[in-house]
């Protein structure tokens, strides 16, 4: 969207002010709600003014004054020339007649045009562009202003039909994580006996905020805008949409939109390297299915395997078995008949976690954690590591629970499989927190406490989730 704040334009609110201030305010905006889209076709179009000498007929004159330029453009509304700035020589000035004023704009190219942040093929496209946008600006803008205050979202078929939907199967929230005390002799039960088998664990629907994921978007042919129902106006560039889901917004409106992201899995091309909220709101899960399909394989024939998680399985069959996830989803075949080998697939779940774009313990969160466990008292540092897991978004802190639950039940294998809360804080600390600047040193300081923090949420998971 061309804005007037990157158009500099001072006299675009004083000539709204004038024209469209007062009691017609209200009819200005019954009137422009019908035909911001009209706007769009009435808006001056572009008329290229050339040289007027005889032998040149350029668009660029030159340097000429700002008078000269004004002279040459004055009484056609959307004429326009490129002129070289006399102030700065070597820069380029867009001259553009509208509203019965001579707008000057540096022009900047890099392979486009550009004078703000949408860029432009063509001159002439940039000023169709901005005569659109002025020209809408100008006579809308009080309306555009309000634009958002009546939104018809909720009541659009898009989302009412997913609430509907999201309603009847996500009656069961993300269990609150219970507030817990740390005291020296608090009575821990047994995992074992607390939580037998995986399966006894509810299985709970996803009922997780997602924000969306707008991307600037050029839309080809008139669209409407999907929060307030305005058409959305220019040349390129006209709003943003949803990667995940496609929702069609303003750019404006896109601040105001619920983070109510429902992904379409049409959209959701891979399983691996996919934001871990996004991957489970378009699955409708409580945790990615790869945790659950591999975390099952592991404890139906791996948790007496020597080194599990510490042995590496073959590189190539593990980038097989992200193949298989990322073009099977949950029918990908990870049983011992595809994969004798049980690291393979304890690789693949490290892999998993190692490719997140936010890890499990978010960027955010990362130096809580770290800060969390240099506290030298024990209490305290449970309780900070405790305070930092509630923070936790809830598919994050979902996916965590159920890993440390089953990495638990591994060190009660350790007299086969030699792996206990310490050595596997040292494998997973690094793949499950990364500092959000990586650099090596940072990197290296932290792995103590990377260590620590894992090892320390296994040990008590059952009083920490
Ligand atoms: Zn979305
Ligand atoms: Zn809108």
């Amino acid at each position: 969207m061309l804005h007037s704040t990157l158009y500099f334009l001072p006299l675009n609110c004083v000539l709204t002010t004038l024209l469209f201030g007062g009691k017609h305010g209200a009819f200005i905006n019954m009137h422009v709600s019908l035909t911001v889209y009209q706007l769009q076709q009435e808006a001056p179009r572009p008329k290229r003014i050339t040289c007027p000498q005889e032998v040149c007929a350029a668009l660029f004159h030159g340097v000429i004054s700002r008078d000269y330029a004004d002279e040459l453009l004055v009484g056609t509304e959307g004429a326009y020339l490129i002129r070289e700035s006399q102030r700065q020589p070597g820069t380029c000035t867009l001259a553009l007649r509208f509203g019965h004023q001579t707008l000057n704009y540096r022009l900047f190219y890099d392979g486009k045009h550009f004078v703000g942040e949408k860029r432009f093929e063509s001159v002439h496209d940039l000023v169709t562009d901005a005569l659109i946008t002025l020209y809408i600006e100008t006579k809308a803008a009080e309306y555009i202003a309000k634009m958002t205050t009546n939104p018809i979202y909720e009541h659009l078929g898009y989302t009412s039909l997913l609430k509907d939907k999201m309603v009847h199967r996500l009656s069961r929230g993300r269990t609150e994580p219970r507030r817990v005390t740390f005291q020296r002799d608090e009575k821990i039960s047994s995992p074992l006996v607390r939580r037998s088998a995986l399966k006894d664990t509810p299985e709970k629907q996803c009922s997780y905020e997602k924000i969306h994921n707008f991307k600037v978007h050029t839309f080809r042919g008139p669209h409407w805008c999907e929060y307030c129902a305005n058409f959305m106006w220019g040349l390129i560039a006209q709003g943003v949409r949803c990667s995940d889901c496609g929702l069609n917004v303003h750019k404006q409106c896109s601040k105001l939109v619920p983070s109510d992201c429902q992904p379409d899995l049409r959209r959701i091309k891979k399983v691996f390297s996919c934001d871990l909220t996004t991957l489970v709101k378009a699955h409708n899960a409580t945790r990615p299915m790869v945790v659950d399909m591999c975390i099952r394989e592991i404890e139906l024939r791996g948790m007496k395997s020597e080194g599990l998680y510490r042995v590496s399985g073959f590189s190539e069959h593990i980038e097989d078995v992200r193949l298989a996830f990322d073009r099977d989803g949950e029918k990908a075949d990870i049983s011992a008949s595809a994969y004798a080998d049980i690291n393979i697939i304890a690789g693949a779940l490290k892999l998993y976690f190692r490719d997140l774009p936010i890890p499990v313990i978010t960027f955010d969160l990362y130096s809580k954690f770290i800060q969390a466990a240099k506290l030298p008292n024990a209490e305290s540092r449970l309780e900070a590591i405790h305070e930092g897991l509630l923070q936790l978004p809830p598919a994050h802190y979902e996916t965590l629970r159920y890993l440390m639950a089953h990495l638990k039940r591994v060190t009660m294998f350790e007299k086969y499989n030699l792996m206990n809360a310490e050595n596997l804080g040292i494998v997973f600390g690094p793949t499950l927190m990364q500092p959000p600047e990586q650099n090596a040193l940072t990197t290296l300081n932290d792995m103590r406490q990377q260590k620590l923090v894992v090892q320390l949420i296994i040990e008590h998971e059952d009083v920490l989730f």
